[in-house]
C-alpha cells in the first residue's frame, strides 16, 4: 500500500469502524484478501499477537453500538445485565458473527464470566469457543507460568483451527508489529492530551476503533500517515475545561455522547476508551520464550486496569497522579449500566478526589443512550462551576 493521502486515511477508519457496528463485512474481505482466519475477541484485553502469529485477524467484539434490537439476547439474559454482553449475543444470535472461525472470551467479570458459557450452550456447535482464565493474584510466584500454561491450552485450541502450528519466530514477529501498533496509538492519545484542538474527540476515537479492526500491518501504516497529518495542523485553542474520563474500558458509549461532552465546554484530555490493546505496553519481541514473554507482561504490569487487581497498585494515588500528569482540572466518570467493575472504581476514586478536593461528576450510559440532552446539561453545569470557580 502506498502511502495513504490524510482525508483517504480518516475515510478508511470511518470505514472499517462502521462496518463493525453490525456487518463485519471488512472482516469478510480481509479474511479473503490476506487468507487468514478471524479471531473475534470479547473486552478488555487478549493478546492479540497469537492470533497474529497462527495467520488469524484478531477483531475486538465491541458490541453494535446500538445499532439492534436486544430483543433475543434480552430472552436469553437477566435483566441487570450491561449492555455489550447483551449485544455480542445478540450479533450471534443474528449470525452477524459468521465469518468468525473463533471466539475468545476471559474471566474479567462475572457478567463476562457467565456470557462464555451462554455463547457456548446456545452457539457452541456453530463457533470455536475458547475461555482464558486470568490470574486474579498477580503477585503470586506462579502467576507467570500459570498463565503461560494457560496460553499454551489456549494456542492449541486455536492451532486446530488455523491448522499451523505455533513458531516462536512467528511469535516475536507479531510482537513486534502489536508493539509498533501501541505506541502509535499511545503517541495519538499522547497529542490529543498534549494539544486536544489539534484533534476532536471523535477523529481520535475513530482512528484507534479503526485498529481494532484492520490488520495491524494496515494500520499501522494509516496510523502513521494519520500522525503526521495531525502533528502539521495548526488549529488554535479554545477556551475549555480540561476533563479525565473513565469508565470507557469496556462497553463503548455512543461517540455522540463523548461529542456531547466535548461540546458542552471540555477537552477530553485522557480517557480509557479501547485501553486493553493498549494498556499492556512494551513486550520484549526478542525473548527466548515469547509465550512467556506475553504472560509475563500481563502479570507484571503495574498500570491500573480496572477488570485486573493487582494489589500493589494503589488506586487512589493513581487517579490524583494522572489528573496532574494531564494537567486536568476535572473527572468525568460514565460508568456503563450494570457495570460493577466500573462502580467499584469510581466509589475508589472519588474518594481520592474528595480528599484531594478536585471536581468530578458521575454519569452512566447504555450502548443505545440516544438523547444526550441531560448530559449536555450536566457537563456545561460541570464545566463551567470549574470555568467560574
Ligand atoms: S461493561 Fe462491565 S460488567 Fe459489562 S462485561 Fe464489561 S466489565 Fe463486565
Amino acid at each position: 500500500m502506498t502511502m495513504l493521502e490524510t482525508s483517504s486515511t480518516i475515510q478508511l477508519f470511518e470505514e472499517h469502524v462502521e462496518d463493525s457496528y453490525a456487518s463485519f463485512n471488512m472482516v469478510r474481505r480481509w479474511k479473503e484478501e490476506l487468507g487468514r482466519k478471524a479471531l473475534g475477541y470479547f473486552p478488555v484485553y487478549f493478546p492479540e499477537e497469537l492470533a497474529h502469529a497462527l495467520n488469524m485477524l484478531p477483531i475486538n467484539l465491541l458490541g453494535a453500538s446500538g445499532r439492534l434490537p436486544l430483543d433475543i439476547a434480552t430472552a436469553h439474559t437477566q435483566s441487570f445485565v450491561c449492555s455489550i454482553t447483551k449485544s455480542v449475543f445478540q450479533l450471534a444470535a443474528q449470525d452477524i458473527l459468521e465469518m468468525f472461525d473463533v471466539l475468545v472470551f476471559s474471566n474479567i467479570c462475572d457478567v463476562a464470566r457467565n456470557l462464555s458459557g451462554i455463547m457456548r450452550r446456545n452457539f457452541g456447535a456453530k463457533y470455536h469457543i475458547e475461555y482464558i482464565h486470568y490470574p486474579i493474584n498477580n503477585t503470586s510466584a506462579h502467576a507467570v507460568g500459570y498463565l503461560e500454561e494457560e496460553y499454551r491450552r489456549v494456542i492449541g485450541g486455536l492451532e486446530r483451527v488455523s491448522g499451523i502450528k505455533m513458531r516462536d519466530e512467528a511469535l516475536r514477529d507479531a510482537i513486534g508489529l502489536y508493539n509498533r501498533k501501541r505506541e502509535l496509538m499511545n503517541r495519538l492519545a499522547e497529542l490529543r492530551s498534549e494539544k486536544p484542538w489539534l484533534l476532536p474527540y471523535t477523529e481520535y476515537y475513530t482512528a484507534i476503533r479503526a485498529g481494532e479492526f484492520m490488520p495491524v500491518e494496515r494500520f499501522n501504516q494509516a496510523m502513521e500517515s494519520f500522525l503526521r497529518e495531525v502533528e502539521s495542523r495548526t488549529t488554535r485553542p479554545a477556551d475549555r475545561v480540561r476533563v479525565i474520563v473513565k469508565g470507557d474500558f469496556c462497553e463503548q458509549p455512543p461517540l455522540m455522547y463523548m461529542k456531547t461532552i466535548e461540546d458542552a465546554g471540555c477537552y477530553i484530555v485522557g480517557d480509557e476508551a479501547l485501553i486493553g490493546p493498549r494498556w499492556i505496553g512494551e513486550i520484549n519481541a526478542h525473548a527466548d520464550n515469547p509465550i512467556r514473554a506475553l504472560a509475563k507482561a500481563y502479570v507484571m504490569n503495574t498500570t491500573p486496569l480496572t477488570v485486573r487487581y493487582h494489589p500493589s497498585i494503589d488506586k487512589r494515588k493513581h487517579i490524583i497522579e494522572l489528573v496532574k500528569d494531564m494537567n486536568a482540572e476535572g473527572v468525568i466518570f460514565i460508568t456503563p449500566k450494570f457495570c460493577e467493575p466500573a462502580l467499584y472504581d469510581y466509589i475508589i476514586y472519588k474518594t481520592a478526589l474528595d480528599k484531594a478536593g478536585i471536581p468530578y461528576l458521575h454519569l452512566e450510559y447504555e450502548e443505545s443512550t440516544s438523547s444526550f440532552e441531560h448530559v449536555r446539561t450536566m457537563v456545561e453545569t460541570f464545566a463551567e462551576s470549574i470555568m467560574f470557580d
